[in-house]
């Protein structure tokens, strides 16, 4: 079939006009079109030109041929397979540091000295213990495998692995599993001869389990292939093993004595903004530790991470904050401090600690103050179970009952 015309049409495509086999109604003279052979033109047709090319032919009571025959098809372009994410690269500092914000040093002081009076999770679950049990002084030390310095750097940088998006007692305790349940223990043989469903099971509390079971895996074959079974100590070989974030990095080399920068997780970065200590509110992890760096003295950077972590987990907690208990409130150091109104029925004030010994286990008594005369005690029961946690029962009982 011969092209009739060519022209523009009003999405700016080309249109060929092909001659109808059936007598033309066209009242346009074929004689002042100009032709372009479609076999010498060959071209692809979009969806905007084709449907030009219907409207036309339809004003001009053309048909059109039929897909296939001297129409070239509509072809959608194959689908490009997509490439893997690429991760994106990681800023060591800022080009312009940020300026160290106000009275800073008599904030971080404080709550230095109120952390030194609390006992966190992170202070005995933390992920530089790689899971090892806390054991008490009369407790008889059962004989162990003898953990070698490689050994402890792989439980470090499995606990980090496993703590993203996990409290830490669920961390600890998944760590522990690994120690006690895989073949060769918390080992890099251990991880290799280990399948991931097994490793699944040991750690199936934690988020993203499945993930992280194969991330594990991937982890032994890593280590062993290019770092001579041991974990690297170098940034970048840290941050392209499977699962491994800035945080974990930067909290793995100061767990092995490198002080390469800060590990910021979710409370540093949280407390951070609630104190202004960033000009703009930062929006991600990585701009709060990029601003810390650029004026947080370097010798401060190991401990910010825990003392900070701790202060979350019990004062400063992303919900409901204890501004009341705080010592930077008292201190009016901090511009997000609230007045917390304490509850009409309880109001808890730490009158006394009692420790007593009962069967070898702590019984601790507090006493709670309740609106202006009433007083209630809650007697703390702290019960060591099988798997080494401590469990802490809390019993109100009102002081009439409680002698
Ligand atoms: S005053 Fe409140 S918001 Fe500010 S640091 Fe203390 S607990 Fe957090």
């Amino acid at each position: 079939m011969a092209p009739l015309k060519t022209r523009t049409s009003t999405y700016s495509s080309r249109v060929t006009i092909y001659e109808n086999s059936s007598p033309a109604t066209s009242s346009e003279p074929a004689a002042s079109t100009s032709t372009t052979p479609a076999a010498a033109s060959p071209r692809r047709t979009t969806r905007s030109s084709a449907a030009a090319t219907f409207a036309e032919s339809q004003t001009l009571g053309l048909s059109l041929p039929v897909a296939g025959e001297d129409f070239e098809e509509d072809v959608k372009p194959a689908k490009k397979a997509r490439s893997p994410r690429k991760p994106k690269p990681h800023v060591e500092r800022l080009a312009v540091p940020h300026p160290a914000p106000k009275r800073w040093e008599e904030t971080y002081e404080v709550i230095r000295k109120q952390r030194e009076r609390i006992i966190a999770p992170v202070d005995t679950m933390g992920c530089e213990q790689g899971g090892k049990e806390a054991k008490r002084e009369d407790e008889e030390v059962k004989p162990q495998r003898i953990e070698t310095e490689k050994d402890r750097r792989l439980s470090v940088i499995v606990s980090l692995m496993l703590s993203s998006q996990t409290k830490d007692p669920v961390t600890h305790q998944a760590t522990m599993n690994l120690r006690n349940q895989l073949p060769g223990g918390l080992t890099l043989e251990g991880l290799e001869t280990a399948t991931v469903d097994e490793i699944d099971r040991a750690i199936c509390k934690v988020g993203f389990h499945n993930t992280k079971a194969k991330n594990l895996k991937l982890l032994a074959t890593r280590l062993r292939d290019l770092h001579d079974g041991d974990v690297p100590d170098d940034l970048p070989s840290l941050l392209a093993i499977n699962g491994v974030g800035p945080k974990m990095a930067y909290l793995y080399l100061q767990a092995i004595g490198k002080n390469a920068g800060i590990g910021v997780d979710t409370h540093v970065h949280r407390i951070t903004n609630r104190l202004r200590w960033h000009k703009k509110e930062t929006t991600t992890p990585e701009q709060t530790r990029l601003n810390l760096e650029s004026w947080l003295p370097r010798h401060l950077w190991p401990t910010v991470n825990k003392m900070l972590v701790g202060f979350g987990q019990e004062v400063c907690k992303p919900v409901a904050p204890r501004c009341d208990l705080c010592d930077v409130a008292t201190a009016k150091l901090c511009p997000s401090r609230r007045v917390v109104v304490a509850s009409p029925a309880k109001k808890r004030v730490k009158m006394e600690v009692k420790e007593e010994q009962t069967d070898g286990l702590p019984q601790v008594e507090l006493a709670l103050e309740q609106a202006e005369e009433a007083v209630e005690q809650v007697v703390v029961a702290v019960k060591q179970e099988e798997s080494g946690f401590l469990r802490v029962e809390e019993r109100v009982v009102k002081t009439e009952d409680a002698t």
